[in-house]
């Protein structure tokens, strides 16, 4: 019923093209999440679905219709801006009942709505109050207070934690899934927050430069990272991914040789140029023995203490690695073995950068 589909959507301004053929298909009450860096056009593509942007080419539909030319204000959704956008001369109380005393609710109608909104956004107490007497918590949570009374199909987020610290963050995330899966509209979620976006997701979209990255899972994301972008951009601290030559069982990284298992030469086949990518925890380092076949030897550069483990900072082929390690701390100078546990690495195609496939699972 709910369910949201652009077929090849565009969009312009002028010369520059900052969404180019966007296919996605979001079904009815699911919560999606729009992720990407700054720029990409993730605004640009919510502001789309609001009908606050003209779509230049392609098509939209929402709930089965086609909206390229439906006006905001018919397509039954509710936004919430970066900015907030509050009413600074209204209370609280009255920002949030604002639009359904404008579409005319009964007036029971208005009291119990708006008053569950401010008891589940934990506003008791603050009703009388204006915009300028609250912190950026506070008004986050009357914007979020606002948009949820209108209980709309459509329930479309533009990066609305991004004012608060970190703490309020992580307990303003998990108020949101709740309030998502209360009353299950079709949410759209846009943040360029990695974190927020794994935590938050059922799917996520990840956006580069106005195109689609990757569509699908947090967890496939993270597990099966599309292409190089995609393993870049998802995780934390982030995937290393190193250019490398392939030859006959062997990578070559940083003029080293490293060997690869048989499983994993199948899947790289023919491929000269590749990309490897490893997660920081999936490095092994080790400072005993001579060459090891199935690992790379490397310098180590700077070394951080988290408390738990370290973070080992080395230069490969030009690239910064880092490797976590909760074992001996090796110290800046050092040469150490980097071994990559072999289940968790992931190989990209040199050309289109896009991921090379995994060995068939046993
Ligand atoms: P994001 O939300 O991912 O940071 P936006 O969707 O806001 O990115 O912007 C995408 C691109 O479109 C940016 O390069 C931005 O400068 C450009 N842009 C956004 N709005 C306009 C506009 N009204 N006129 C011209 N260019 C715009
Ligand atoms: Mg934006």
């Amino acid at each position: 019923m709910k369910e949201i589909v652009f077929d090849q959507v565009c969009k312009s301004y002028d010369q520059n093209q900052v969404v180019k053929k966007l296919n996605m298909k979001i079904k009815a009450g699911e919560r999606l999440i729009l992720l990407g860096p700054s720029g990409c056009g993730k605004s640009t593509t919510l502001r789309m679905l609001a009908g606050l942007e003209d779509i230049t080419s392609g098509d939209l539909y929402m709930g089965g219709r086609r909206v390229n030319d439906v006006e905001s204000g018919d397509r039954n959704v509710s936004m919430v801006f970066q900015n907030y956008a509050l009413y600074p001369h209204m209370s609280v109380r009255d920002n949030i009942s604002y639009a359904l005393k404008v579409n005319r609710f009964p007036a029971n109608e208005i009291a119990e709505r708006t008053s569950e909104a401010i008891k589940m956004l934990d506003l008791v107490g603050l009703e009388e109050r204006k915009p300028k007497e609250l912190s950026g918590g506070q008004r986050q949570r009357v914007a979020l207070a606002r948009a949820i009374v209108k209980r709309s199909d459509y329930f479309l987020l533009d990066e609305p934690l991004s004012n608060l610290d970190a703490q309020l963050r992580a307990h303003a995330r998990k108020e949101l899934v709740k309030i998502h899966e209360k009353y299950h509209q079709t949410m759209i979620y846009v943040t360029h927050d990695q974190t927020e976006a794994m935590t938050v997701g059922q799917k996520i979209a990840l956006m580069d430069k106005g195109v689609l990255q990757a569509f699908d899972t947090p967890k496939k994301i993270y597990n099966k990272p599309a292409n190089v972008f995609t393993a870049r951009f998802i995780g934390s601290p982030p995937m290393n991914v190193v250019e490398a030559a392939y030859e006959d069982g062997k990578i070559f990284i940083d003029g080293k040789k490293m060997k690869v298992p048989d499983a994993w030469c199948k899947v790289i086949k023919k491929q000269n140029k590749i990309y490897f990518g490893i997660r920081p925890e999936d490095i092994c380092l080790s400072r005993k023995g001579n060459d090891k076949d199935y690992s790379v030897k490397a310098v180590v550069r700077y070394v951080e203490d988290y408390g738990d483990k370290y973070g080992v900072y080395f230069q490969i082929n030009g690239v910064e690695m880092l490797a976590l390690s909760d074992g001996d701390v090796p110290t800046p100078g050092e040469t150490v073995h980097l071994e990559p546990n072999f289940d968790k690495v992931h190989f990209f195609d040199g050309e289109t950068q896009k991921n090379l496939g995994y060995p068939k699972e046993k």
